[in-house]
């Protein structure tokens, strides 16, 4: 039979018109599966790999030995035991990966910034520093933070107000200050000053374990609220 062109024509519309609906719908239903694929592995990377990575730096060590307390204890060996009980709480925190700058009495050398390369190398969502603070006068007493970038600011603020809450200290507040391992790190970062060695009735609760731990708590709380976990 002989179609018409005309005809002959409109079905060649139909057909193409036909074939732009199929593959439209062809791509639409790939884009969802597309989209629905992508949407559940990135919640399954979360559960399973995208873990924030938090690095705590027990202050000095080896034969950096920190301040000396009243009692003839140095600092490395409470910024240590301390930072030890943070880690162990962390660890507890699906969403947490933990790193220590160190793990036992050893020493890291402030040239190169180690501390801090250690932290930008594991590509660190954030950085806390455990000190304990000293002075000639042993009257002085209380908690101080320091930072120093303005992205740590927030950071270290949140910090010392739960750390303050935990220690019962004076509020020594937080100060801008240029050491390296605030300064060198490209995450938010924080310097802990618990309380002071050398005034004894500081010591004599740093020294503690129970003490130890509300503030290891408390360091934990300040995390998880930075985090929003
Ligand atoms: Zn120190």
């Amino acid at each position: 039979m002989r179609v018409k062109k005309p005809v002959r024509f409109s079905l060649f519309i139909l057909f193409v018109l036909a074939i732009i609906l199929m593959i439209s719908a062809c791509r639409n239903h790939y884009i969802n599966v597309g989209n629905n694929t992508s949407s559940f592995s990135i919640n399954n990377n979360k559960e399973e790999e995208a873990k924030y990575i938090v690095v705590i730096d027990p202050g000095h060590g080896g034969e950096d030995p920190g301040a000396t307390g009243v009692s003839g204890k140095y600092e490395k060996d409470f910024t240590l035991s301390l930072s030890k009980k943070v880690a162990q709480i962390l660890e507890e925190e699906p969403e947490i990966e933990v790193h220590m700058t160190r793990e036992d009495d050893t020493f890291i050398s402030s040239k190169g910034s180690l501390r801090a390369t250690f932290a930008n190398d594991l590509n660190a969502d954030l950085y806390i520093s455990i000190h304990g603070n000293t002075f000639t006068d042993p009257d002085l007493s209380g908690t101080q933070s320091y930072y120093f970038h303005d992205y740590s600011r927030s950071f270290a603020e949140g910090m010392h107000q739960h750390v303050v809450n935990a220690t019962g200290f004076t509020d020594q507040g937080i100060k801008e200050e240029n050491y390296y391992v605030l300064r060198d790190t490209k995450m938010p970062s924080v310097l802990l000053e618990i309380g002071y060695l050398t005034n004894a009735l500081e010591e004599q609760k740093m020294l503690r374990d129970d003490f130890q731990e509300t503030i290891a708590a408390s360091i934990y709380m300040g995390i998880k609220e930075y985090l929003d976990l």
